[in-house]
């Protein structure tokens, strides 16, 4: 069932149920005063007759007659007047005696003082009167018309107002329901045609800062994110394809060449070497592919265990040293560790070897002594990784756009490189929940900060 359905149902019943609630109640405490109402009636009744019968001595027969003339046109009250003996002194119509008094029903008005009952939708009274000293029974009885269609009347205006009320209810519920869920049925019909191939499309948000703006505002911002990683994926395929088949043709024009006359053996050594060197180039560029797949896992599939990142260093440094002999590079620690939870963090060996190797290769890379100096700080919590070089430095705009895949500075002609290694270095540091900055000044040097938290 549709939200709308059914919160209109929810609300006519809601509304139903406090309109029934409250018209029952009114109701009964309308019947409730009419029954009180109309017993003092009867009790008033009762003791004027008795008053004019026995204090006035009003004769019967006036008395019987203003009571026949009376009831055309009113219901007037019956009474009559007994002695303790149940000896019937006076009756208003012997002819009608609606009220069959028994000698058990004079005893307990007698004994209780008064009595009130029903008898077939009449209303009776019966009490006590006292004169000169002696006790005499008088009891009323009337049928309240007008009292019950009053009662009547407020029942069926009651009913009427409330289907009213719930038929209005309901049709204002559908309609304003409807202009209420106006804009989530436009959000879904344009949501409708937001697919892969437009996903440009954005809904459309008003200036009133309500929950739906807000939810459109929330969709359009997932919208971005999409679009934006959707165009990097569409990018990233586009700049491996770029980066495997530049040294690919540089290879096949090689050999061809090559292969086309004969050549001096210096020729085909050339040839050879600048084929190995672009065959390096491909397998550095699928080994990085490699590693960045490994770094893009779920952390919870990557196994993390304390790692002494003083050795993960050092094999970084012997890695980058093994492919560049000539490569310098120095580790400092600026304070003796104590234990060895102190130089250790939880994270995986392999990738931070990755990431240092990385930071120790592009800082060689760089710069024209190619070295490359590591300080190694601790406080407390954190162990803190400076790789300093001296040399050409990162220009103010690349600076924001270095550690997006295949993005290579405006420097990039100075040395080889695909663009993977800081995306991949930064992707690593991220998983270990730490860390990294960069700080540099164009021909002066390059400081890239790792702050990891030691285990
Ligand atoms: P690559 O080194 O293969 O070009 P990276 O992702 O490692 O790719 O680096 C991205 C870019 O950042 C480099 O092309 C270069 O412009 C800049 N860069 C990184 N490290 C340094 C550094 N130490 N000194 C100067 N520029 C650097």
């Amino acid at each position: 069932m549709k939200i709308r359905t059914r919160l209109i149902i929810l609300f006519t019943l809601i509304t139903a149920i406090i309109l029934g609630l409250f018209a029952t109640i009114i109701y009964l405490s309308a019947k409730e005063n009419r029954q009180i109402e109309f017993y003092h009636l009867l009790q008033k009744e009762a003791i004027t007759k008795a008053n004019l019968f026995l204090n006035a001595h009003v004769d019967k027969k006036i008395l019987q007659d203003i009571y026949h003339n009376n009831r055309k046109i009113l219901n007037e009250v019956e009474v009559a007047i007994y002695d303790t003996s149940f000896d019937l002194l006076y009756h208003d119509a012997v002819d009608i005696d609606f009220v069959k008094e028994t000698k058990p029903m004079i005893d307990e008005i007698n004994q209780k003082g008064e009595i009130k009952f029903y008898q077939q939708g009449w209303q009776v009274v019966g009490l006590p009167y006292l004169y000169e000293g002696k006790n005499y029974i008088v009891t009323a009885a009337a049928y309240d018309q007008y009292g019950y269609s009053k009662l009547d009347n407020l029942l069926h205006n009651s009913i009427l107002v409330f289907i009213i009320s719930i038929l209005f209810i309901l049709i204002a519920g559908i309609f304003f329901s409807k202009k209420a869920f106006e804009p989530v049925r436009a959000m879904i019909e344009k949501a409708k045609n937001i697919s892969a191939t437009n996903l440009d499309l954005r809904l459309s948000s008003h200036q009133s800062k309500d929950e739906l703006s807000e939810l459109a505002d929330t969709f359009n911002e997932m919208l971005n994110r999409l679009e934006n990683s959707f165009e990097a994926q569409k990018n990233f395929v586009s700049n491996i394809s770029h980066e495997l088949r530049t040294p690919l043709a540089a290879i096949i024009a090689e050999l061809e060449l090559s292969s086309t006359k004969e050549r001096s053996t210096t020729e085909y050594k050339i040839a050879i070497h600048n084929a190995l060197n672009d065959s390096k180039k491909i397998v550095r560029l699928s080994n990085s592919l490699l590693d960045l797949a490994k770094a893009s896992y779920d952390p919870s599939e990557i196994t993390f265990k304390p790692v002494r990142i003083d050795e993960v260093l050092l094999d970084a440094r012997q890695l980058v040293q093994k492919t560049n002999p000539e490569y310098k590079i120095d580790i400092h620690f600026e304070d003796d560790f104590e234990s060895d939870s102190q130089i250790s963090v939880n994270g995986n060996e392999y990738l931070l070897q990755v990431a240092f190797s990385n930071l120790f290769e592009n800082g060689c890379k760089f710069s024209n002594p190619h070295r490359c100096t590591v300080l190694v700080l601790f406080d407390s919590k954190h162990i803190i990784l400076k790789f300093k070089d001296e040399g050409i430095g990162i220009s103010k705009q690349d600076r924001s756009r270095i550690f997006s895949p295949f993005y290579r500075g405006k420097n990039k002609d100075y040395t080889y490189g695909n663009g993977i290694g800081l995306a991949l270095t930064e992707k690593i540091v991220m998983l270990h929940n730490s860390t990294i900055t960069v700080v540099s000044e164009e021909n002066v040097g390059t400081t890239f900060i790792v702050t990891l938290w030691n285990s």
